[in-house]
């Protein structure tokens, strides 16, 4: 990094309370363990770190400094890491319950730990979202779910901490959603509110048991991946066009489609980004070519190569 962008991060980064780790590889906060370096990376230690850290980001001089945030659950990161700062909402944690059926959460908190909490209420609705790795924040922007249900069916609304650092209360009228597909006002999402309803905690838990060992049936859970990568299109499921051009366990390099879920690729040990990226356009090519199908991708691609 040149001396003057380091100059110029230092400022933006300044005084800015949380933790702080320069040069911090993106591999250790990915699910697919995969990712070079960011200039800095920062956990606000709360939400008024973070409202500082946007604005003098966007303040900083010359032009403003790019701020990314990230869960890490559906991202692949390149290999020569992300220029600028990358944000986690680690400390972001808070759950708070409204009243009897709509529950508050901050940005950070892992979407997991929210649906064990709408569980422990009686609250059902969140019963997909159980074994969903990420963060609430991550989950809105995505509109993570599964064929039992999405955020966008129980979000009623989301607060957002727009660039001039400012937090605004987004209705369900400023938010678009459609399959894994959201369009929402530039910003972080630092909260969501939830409506859910209330129902029998047995019946809840047998919910979320089911859906948690039809991952584990269906999943490579213990390698590390990315979820999906390519969304299903309609009529059809990519995991199957995958394997029907006979890409399933294909390898390159360490990056390998996984014997397990053809719409998974994990990462065998040494994988790198680069790895990953020829994989995918492999699969996208033989895909188009042999079924005339144009593959979308599920994942974000960020960062930039080695
Ligand atoms: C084993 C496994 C299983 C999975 N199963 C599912 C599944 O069943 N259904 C499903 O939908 N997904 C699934 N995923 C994918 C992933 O968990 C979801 O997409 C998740 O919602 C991503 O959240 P994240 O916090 O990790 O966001 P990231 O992946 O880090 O980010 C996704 C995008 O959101 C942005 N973003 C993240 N946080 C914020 C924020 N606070 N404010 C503004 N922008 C933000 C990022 O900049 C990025 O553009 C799975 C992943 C794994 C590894």
């Amino acid at each position: 990094m040149k001396k003057s962008d380091e100059k110029v991060l230092c400022e933006a980064i300044q005084a800015v309370e949380g933790e702080i780790r320069w040069h911090e590889p993106l591999s250790l906060h990915t699910t697919l363990k995969i990712g070079g370096p960011a200039d800095v990376l920062v956990i606000p230690k709360d939400l008024e770190a973070l409202a500082r850290l946007v604005r003098q980001a966007r303040k900083a001089p010359g032009r403003p400094v790019p701020l990314f945030v990230m869960g890490g659950s559906n991202l692949l990161v390149r290999d020569g890491g992300m220029r600028g700062i990358v944000v986690k909402l680690s400390r972001l944690q808070r759950i708070t319950d409204l009243d009897e059926t709509r529950i508050e959460a901050e940005g950070g908190v892992p979407l997991s730990r929210l649906a064990r909490h709408a569980l422990e209420r009686g609250l059902s609705g969140l019963e997909f979202a159980l074994g969903i790795p990420g963060t609430v924040g991550g989950a809105v922007v995505m509109n993570a779910g599964t064929r039992e249900g999405e955020m966008s069916g129980v979000l009623i609304g989301a607060r957002i901490l727009e660039p001039n650092g400012e937090v605004r209360t987004l209705g369900r009228e400023d938010m678009e959603f459609g399959y894994r597909w959201s369009r929402l006002p530039p910003g972080v999402i630092v909260g969501a509110r939830l409506k859910l309803h209330q129902a029998g905690r047995a019946d809840i838990r047998r919910r979320m048991a089911g859906f948690i060992d039809q991952r584990k049936a269906t999943q490579p859970l213990t390698l590390p991946n990315a979820g999906s990568i390519f969304k299903n299109p309609d009529g059809t499921f990519a995991a199957k066009l995958v394997e029907t051009v006979g890409m399933k366990g294909h390898r390159i390099g360490d990056a390998q489609v996984s014997e397990r879920h053809a719409n998974f690729i994990v990462n065998l040990g040494r994988a790198t980004a680069k790895d990953v990226l020829k994989l995918i356009r492999l699969i996208g090519k033989r895909v188009e070519k042999e079924t005339g199908i144009t593959l979308e991708l599920e994942i974000r691609i960020v960062g930039r190569d080695r």
